[in-house]
């Protein structure tokens, strides 16, 4: 055969300068659909060879990177199955122009989907000016092949002298893309995209340090060794009983190096209805601040799809990490496509299935265990209990509440355990909370004197979790220990007497509204309390001070609402009842006021000049 020249099939005369603009920002894909068509060269080799129409050793059949900065060349040789002359023609002539022609034509208004689907062998042409193929195909018959092709519909075909199966594709790098030439620039996208994949891929070689001898004739000795670049089996690929916790963590280190070790994992291994695997870890995360998302790397067949999967795992399971696999996912289409696609929904509805079985099977099989990390994964499970209905249905297992003491329950024991207590005139449990434990520590006392259980919350996560478990239980209310007077708190229909007369009573509530003076919306109340209480509390109601937190968090700016809190006096106490309604003139009001500032100081509510002010008075008293 001579050396031939033609036109390449593609209807608009020109489509490089439209590709090359349209695709600037994700240029780098080219090297993934090279070294991906070089893989796929490779394993149909190794299944024809299975198949025993191939004879004899295969041979090397690491993928090479090799860079030429001289020639201004990049080349990706493959030792895979080559392609005969007619292949040449039909593949990259016809397939691979004519596919690209029309990607183009379909995508030109979706530029998110580019990173996930690449253009396959045409995208060479984003990085170079010439682009040559040397190629001999594993069929004994026929002369290896010499392609070669500038960004024009023309190309050139003739044979040539290559020895080795396999393919080469040469890429002359043009001007504007020589960033390709340098060699980290191409270990980077190596590391991003080809770290799992099937065959071994090497970039040239690196240093190796290794020690010889013992004590002061101990030595370094450096070797150069082939530097490959990626892990072709990794261990998402293997079957679970075949692995042990440290391949588990170990996989983890390679995924995130330099994180903290994950709390536990779940192997994903499904064949039907779709073909899904990867690996999910629970990463140690106490704070839902900290927490980061898009962690989860998408594969297809060991091919880096993307770490945005947003659209196939719900929203709570990107607090996870790891790796999916799954070439069902349809990653050629939009993102609306994608979700109301069928197999993704039950890719989604499945993952959420297995995640939620395994930490049922966690909090069965060894509940300390599963207790000591409810810490860090609570915030994930009471998410994922927020979200997703059947996630809550399955949660309700294995969601749990923690009290003041550090003792966990989940939300059927809890119940259990307060309702002989704390069930209220209107037959509901009151579930006590904290979420300040220090500053509530007069409040968490005085409820646990009444044999009331105090729950502990400590994230921003609680506020939306109680409201949902309100919803969802029906005959559960949650209340702050400091919302109500202890004897309030469960309402129920105890009513105490108060030692002084209706008379009196009016007299020290003019006393204190005097003293006190504006409460900007909140409101004082005499009430006949234990003589043990405190004089004076301070109370914020549950539901004004939760409509204030909500727009905090969702950094609404309805108005200033101020700190708004309620005093309540209790007219049983000695100091009250028995000393303040006794005391003539201008006395009565200051010790009014100074037990008032007892009760803000005893909520860290006194600041600045106010508290100044107080402990002078204080010390006047005292002398
Ligand atoms: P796709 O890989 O999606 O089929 P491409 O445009 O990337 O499309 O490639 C077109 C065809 O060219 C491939 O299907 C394959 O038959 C052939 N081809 C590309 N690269 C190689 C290679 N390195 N070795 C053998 N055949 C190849």
């Amino acid at each position: 055969m001579t050396k031939q020249t033609g036109n390449i099939e593609v209807q608009s005369e020109n489509i490089f300068p439209i590709i090359k603009k349209f695709l600037y920002s994700d240029q780098e894909i080219f090297l993934r659909e090279l070294i991906s068509n070089a893989v796929d060269a490779t394993s149909k080799l190794k299944t024809l060879s299975s198949k025993g129409e191939i004879d004899g050793d295969l041979g090397e059949l690491t993928i090479d990177i090799i860079i030429d900065k001289e020639a201004k060349t990049l080349t990706i040789r493959d030792r895979g199955i080559g392609m005969t002359e007619a292949e040449v023609k039909k593949y990259l002539n016809q397939v691979a122009f004519s596919s690209a022609e029309s990607f183009v034509k379909k995508y030109k208004d979706d530029a998110n989907i580019i990173g996930h689907f690449g253009l396959g062998f045409y995208s060479a042409f984003m990085v170079s000016d010439v682009v040559e193929v040397f190629t001999r195909s594993y069929k004994k018959s026929g002369k290896a092949q010499r392609w070669e092709c500038d960004g024009n519909p023309k190309f050139i075909l003739e044979p040539t002298q290559k020895k080795e199966r396999g393919t080469d594709i040469v890429l002359h790098i043009s001007e504007d893309s020589v960033e390709y030439l340098e060699e980290q620039r191409i270990q980077t996208l190596l590391d991003k995209y080809c770290k799992f994949l099937p065959v071994p891929i090497r970039f040239g070689t690196k240093t190796e340090t290794n020690y010889e001898g013992e004590g002061e004739d101990k030595k370094a000795v450096e070797t150069q060794v082939d530097n490959i670049v990626n892990n072709p089996n990794p261990a998402w690929n293997k079957k679970a009983n075949k692995l042990k916790d440290e391949d588990y963590k170990a996989f983890y280190s390679e995924l995130y190096p330099y994180s903290t070790p994950p709390l536990f994992w779940i192997h994903l291994d499904i064949d039907f209805p779709f073909k899904l695997t990867g690996i999910l870890y629970f990463p140690k995360v106490t704070n839902a601040v900290e927490v980061q998302k898009n962690k989860i790397q998408l594969y297809s067949n060991q091919v880096y799809v993307t770490d945005d999967v947003s659209n196939i795992v719900p929203e709570f399971l990107t607090l996870l990490q790891g790796v999916i696999d799954s070439p069902d996912i349809p990653l050629n289409v939009s993102r609306s496509y994608l979700q109301s696609d069928a197999n993704v929904k039950k890719i989604t509805s499945y993952i959420t299935k297995k995640v939620a079985d395994k930490l049922a099977q966690l909090f069965k099989k060894d509940r300390t265990a599963y207790e000591d990390k409810w810490k860090d994964i609570g915030v994930f499970v009471k998410y994922g209990m927020l979200s997703e209905e059947k996630f809550h249905d399955k949660g309700l297992k294995f969601g749990l509440l923690k009290n003041i003491d550090g003792d966990h329950f989940t939300i059927d024991e809890y119940k259990e355990k307060v309702k002989p207590v704390q069930t209220d005139k209107h037959d509901k449990l009151v579930f006590l909370y904290s979420n300040q434990k220090d500053q509530h520590y007069s409040y968490i006392e005085s409820a646990k004197s009444k044999s009331y259980d105090v729950l502990e919350f400590d994230n921003i996560i609680d506020n939306h979790f109680m409201q949902h478990l309100e919803s969802k239980l029906g005959d559960v209310t949650f209340v702050r220990v400091d919302s109500d007077t202890v004897d309030n708190l469960v309402q129920k229909d105890e009513t105490t007497e108060s030692v002084l007369s209706e008379k009196e009573q009016e007299k020290i509530k003019t006393l204190f509204t005097d003293a006190i003076g504006d409460l900007k919306g909140g409101t004082i109340e005499l009430k006949p309390l234990s003589p043990t209480d405190h004089p004076i509390q301070i109370t914020k109601p549950e539901f004004m001070r939760r409509m204030k937190e909500m727009q905090q968090l969702q950094g609404m700016q309805m108005g200033d609402m101020p700190e708004y809190h309620n005093v309540v006096v209790n007219s049983n106490h000695p100091l009250i009842a028995e000393k303040l309604i006794k005391m003539k003139g201008d006395k009565k009001n200051a010790f009014a006021s100074h037990l008032h500032k007892l009760a803000l100081l005893n909520q860290n509510m006194l600041k600045g000049e106010e508290l100044s002010a107080f402990v002078k008075k204080s010390i006047e008293y005292m002398s």
